[in-house]
């Protein structure tokens, strides 16, 4: 936990020390790094050791702790400015995440990140488009992060939008036939409008499955990072009423 945000020596040097010991043992797997963050200081900035110290099942956890804060409105108050000039020459976030432009699905808050943790990419529906897929290969190939999350959401307008086959303008429209597929994938069950609150969650859910799919399926650079082992993509909802991520099997 942040015991003292505005400490800038100690305990950044705890947690490097610890995560350099982490990346000393092989895999890492006898030493838990989510366990030795929360011993160590949550609020120091993620640099290049900490990155190479984690695996991507470790980025998923770091995601999953930090939600479980959130959910539990125990969310860290660290010193943001100070994490942003101590990462201000290199980043070396460990996760992406795809999220809505809803309002309240901000994956640094969802999650509880800080400054320098998460690259972030926002579209309405969670859409994987040419431009989100080139900037997580960027983000993975180049800047080493371990995990992507495509993060759906209860309650998605965009969704329901598609659902009704809103035309308000033809930029628009077009944002919401990408997320026609899902909704053809997806069983109906009573009437096909936003009025039918399972229907809607149903094509979220198979939304953000089609997204993660369509991660390695249309971009190379993604796919061989994750047959290396290298990289994790999953999907999750995010419940807008409970603030709990659940993450997609
Ligand atoms: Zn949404």
């Amino acid at each position: 936990m942040c015991t003292d945000c505005n400490d800038t020596n100690a305990p950044r040097a705890d947690r490097r020390q610890f995560l350099g010991l982490a990346a000393m043992l092989a895999g890492g797997a006898a030493l838990s790094l989510t366990a030795g963050r929360a011993l160590a200081d949550e609020c120091a900035p993620f640099l290049a050791d900490a990155q190479a110290a984690t695996t991507p099942d470790q980025a998923i956890q770091l995601l999953a702790d930090g939600n479980a804060r959130f959910a539990a409105n125990a969310s860290l108050h660290c010193d943001l400015l100070g994490e942003m000039k101590a990462t201000a020459e290199k980043q070396t976030p460990f996760a992406c995440v795809l999220a809505c432009i809803d309002s309240r699905s901000a994956p640094e808050l969802v999650f509880d990140q800080q400054i320098g943790d998460l690259f972030v990419a926002r579209v309405a529906g969670n859409l994987p488009t040419t431009e989100v897929l080139g900037s997580f290969e960027y983000a993975t190939k180049v800047a080493g992060t371990k995990a992507i999350v495509v993060l759906g959401h209860s309650h998605c307008g965009a969704v329901k939008g598609a659902v009704d086959k809103a035309d308000v303008g033809a930029n628009l429209t077009t944002l919401l036939d990408a997320i026609e597929p899902a909704i053809a994938a997806t069983p109906l069950t009573g009437e096909r409008s936003s009025k039918n609150h399972e229907f809607v969650e149903a094509v979220a859910e198979t939304n953000v499955r089609m997204a993660v799919a369509a991660m390695t399926a249309n971009s190379p650079v993604l796919a061989d990072l994750v047959a290396a082992g290298a990289l994790k993509i999953v999907g999750a909802l995010y419940d807008i009423e409970t603030g709990k991520v659940s993450f997609l099997a």
